[in-house]
């Protein structure tokens, strides 16, 4: 075997029998380097491995032969069509094959020479002749690339055939130890039973069987995993080796705070309380995640750390999404803490309420981050729904406090986030779950409605929100109508134009669509708020924790457009009150019975916890697709599952491993 010039960094230019055009081709498939055509993984693969005798062909009427032309021919017809016609022989028999339009392949097909054919009888009764999707000639020096065996099958939407492609990759299987370089040590691959990188690589292409697919993925995902572990293990080190100050509440100190509340903790709100109070102790600065539903009453153990920083004299920063969440936690904040006489101040557009006035905890949003005015001795900062605020904001705001104390970290997000996906995108962080409803809160009852019973749905509401002579308020939502805002706008604005006009018209509805100034916005809502409006007809806008307790009853639109982690969230905009709620989803017109998006929604109704829906949508579309957007930091694994925790869990042990003998 001679040595290749090529390296992993080589342009696929450089491979034998690419040229510009083909080079150009996989450059749309993000392949640009030999690297990149090695890691090109196969969406699946074809079993053509069980070889068929022509006698056991004519039989079954499909499968893979090894047979000798006899003899071929173009027919040209009148309609100046060509028909390729092929007749091949084996021990057991003879077959014919018929090729259409494919003048030039009589070109492949010597007399005399050996191929496998992979063919199948066309259904046409009385059919004699063949189809032929693919044939290979025998290759006795190197083994088949395409036939008699597993064979990969790539993407193929940039116009790059899987045969294309198993020819040139062929090419580098004789050189892949000397390409690629295994930085996995031996030990570790002992351990968890992998093979070598250059193996794996070789399997993935070339796989004799799948049990040989499955050690070749088992290797490339431990990988994938390994890097992300790697990245999360050293986020968690450089935290520990920081410094944070040690906040305690003495035991009379605590009792105060649970006296105060007018309600009993439930079992998952004590335990996180717990937690935080352990972590605010530690001289290194926390790092959790409080994951609870809507509802939860994530508010009280977020207000319990603000009230450990308080006694100890560190201010506490509050940053929620948008202006109308920051007055909502100023609210609750206010109520939870004024009583031991801690000042809870909102800045809003650079200016605190009462300027003279030092205050202990601060409530804002993230333009907090770039006000002038920021207090030195910050010993918390607290984020709701951290996984809106962009990566740039987020970073800015670790590095805030470049003092000798690092401040602690909690974030709080009412999406329900699966255990696995909580390892995978917050695995640098601790984890505290609320899972459990405080008690007698009713849940809300969600119902699906056809299509065609639209028109009850929105005459039912009508009757509710008479009946309770306008205490009770709705919510209708509309979705995007195309993958635009401004359609997205549209239908909530028309579906507001004609509904107060029509079916509505002795109604005072409100609109509510992203592209109102934010000012805008806070206007409608305080009309809700204060019962100026019944209905509040609007996009996805109002999906995070607008807080109306007389709202009962939410009505979503084209709802199988929607992930149902976001559907549970509009569902959470009720409920929080001690009246009985309602959610509504309405398909789209012509949504099939059974639809795999109506068995969705079947599922979203029947199920009111929030970790149970998302780990449904997890289960059925991935992470990508239910959490949206590159800013949830989801990363992009090619062969990898997200929901492998075992593997997971095994490339974090082997990355601390890594990190003490590699000191990496
Ligand atoms: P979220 O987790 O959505 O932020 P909140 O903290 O806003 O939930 O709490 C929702 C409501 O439930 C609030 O009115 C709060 O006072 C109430 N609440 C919180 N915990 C309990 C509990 N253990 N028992 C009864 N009500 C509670
Ligand atoms: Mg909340």
């Amino acid at each position: 075997m001679s040595k290749s010039s090529l390296s992993i960094k080589s342009p696929v230019i450089e491979i034998p029998y690419i040229g510009e055009a083909q080079s150009q081709k996989l450059q749309r498939l993000g392949i640009f380097t030999v690297n990149d055509l090695l890691y090109h993984i196969p969406v699946k693969y074809k079993d053509t491995s069980d070889v068929i005798t022509i006698s056991q062909l004519l039989n079954e009427k499909e499968g893979t032969i090894k047979a000798k032309v006899e003899k071929v021919t173009n027919i040209y017809t009148r309609s100046r069509k060509v028909i390729t016609k092929a007749k091949v022989s084996d021990d057991s028999g003879i077959a014919n094959i018929v090729w259409f339009n494919q003048r030039y392949i009589i070109n492949s097909l010597q007399e005399g020479d050996t191929f496998l054919f992979d063919l199948k009888l066309p259904s046409k009764p009385g059919s004699k002749d063949h189809y032929c999707s693919d044939f290979e000639r025998i290759n006795v020096e190197k083994g088949q690339a395409h036939l008699g065996r597993v064979t990969p099958i790539y993407d193929q939407t940039a116009g790059v055939s899987s045969k294309w492609l198993r020819a040139r990759l062929i090419y580098l299987k004789d050189y892949l130890p000397e390409l690629l370089e295994d930085n996995l040590p031996d030990e570790i691959r002992e351990e968890y039973d992998l093979i070598s990188l250059s193996d794996a690589i070789d399997k993935i292409h070339f796989p004799e069987s799948f049990d040989d697919v499955h050690l070749a993925r088992s290797r490339v995902g431990f990988d994938e995993m390994l890097e992300l572990a790697i990245k999360l293990e050293q986020k968690k080190k450089k935290r520990l080796a920081t410094h944070a100050p040690k906040l305690n509440v003495d035991e009379r100190k605590f009792n105060e705070f649970i006296s105060t509340l007018k309600f009993e903790l439930t079992n998952d709100q004590k335990n996180s309380i717990k937690e935080i109070h352990h972590d605010l102790a530690q001289g290194v600065p926390m790092s959790r995640l409080l994951n609870g539903d809507v509802g939860s009453g994530k508010t009280i153990v977020a207000a319990f750390a603000a009230y450990t920083a308080a006694i100890n004299n560190y201010t506490t920063v509050i940053m929620a999404p948008t202006t109308v969440l920051a007055h909502q936690h100023f609210k609750s904040f206010s109520d939870l803490l004024s009583k031991f006489d801690i000042k809870v101040q909102l800045l809003i557009s650079g200016e605190l309420l009462e300027p003279t006035i030092k205050p202990q905890v601060i409530v804002g949003t993230h333009a907090i981050l770039y006000e002038n005015f920021m207090p030195t001795n910050v010993g918390l900062v607290i984020v709701d729904e951290q996984h809106r605020f962009g990566v740039a904001q987020r970073e800015f705001l670790q590095r805030q406090d470049q003092q000798e104390l690092f401040p602690h970290y909690l974030t709080m997000t009412a999406t329900p986030i699966p255990r696995t996906l909580t390892n995978i995108v917050y695995g640098d962080m601790d984890v505290s779950i609320i899972k459990e409803m405080p008690k007698f809160r009713l849940p809300v009852e969600s119902h699906l409605v056809p299509y065609t019973k639209r028109e009850d749905c929105y005459n039912w509401i009508k009757k509710q929100i008479t009946q309770s002579e306008n205490t009770e308020q709705a919510y209708m939502v509309f979705p995007l109508v195309e993958e635009s805002e401004k359609s997205d706008m549209l239908a909530a604005t028309q579906a507001h134009d004609e509904l107060s006009k029509t079916l509505f018209k002795d109604f005072k509805l409100g609109l509510l669509h992203g592209r109102m100034k934010d000012q805008e916005k806070d206007e409608i809502l305080t009309s809700f708020k204060n019962k100026e409006i019944n209905i509040l007809i609007s996009t996805t806008v109002i999906e995070v924790g607008i807080d109306v307790s007389d709202a009962t009853i939410i009505l979503i639109e084209n709802a199988e457009r929607f992930g149902l982690a976001q559907l549970h969230q509009l569902r959470g905009r009720v409920g929080r009150g001690s009246k009985q709620s309602y959610c509504f989803v309405i398909p789209s017109k012509g949504t099939k019975k059974d639809s795999d998006s109506l068995q969705r929604l079947n599922f979203f109704v029947e199920n009111s916890s929030g970790f149970s829906v998302a780990e449904y949508d997890l289960g059925q579309r991935g992470p990508g697709e239910v959490y949206g957007d590159k800013q949830s930091g989801i990363p992009e694994f090619k062969v990898a599952s997200m929901s492998d925790l075992d593997t997971l869990k095994k490339a974090r042990s082997a990355a601390r491993y890594l990190m003490k003998s590699k000191d990496l």
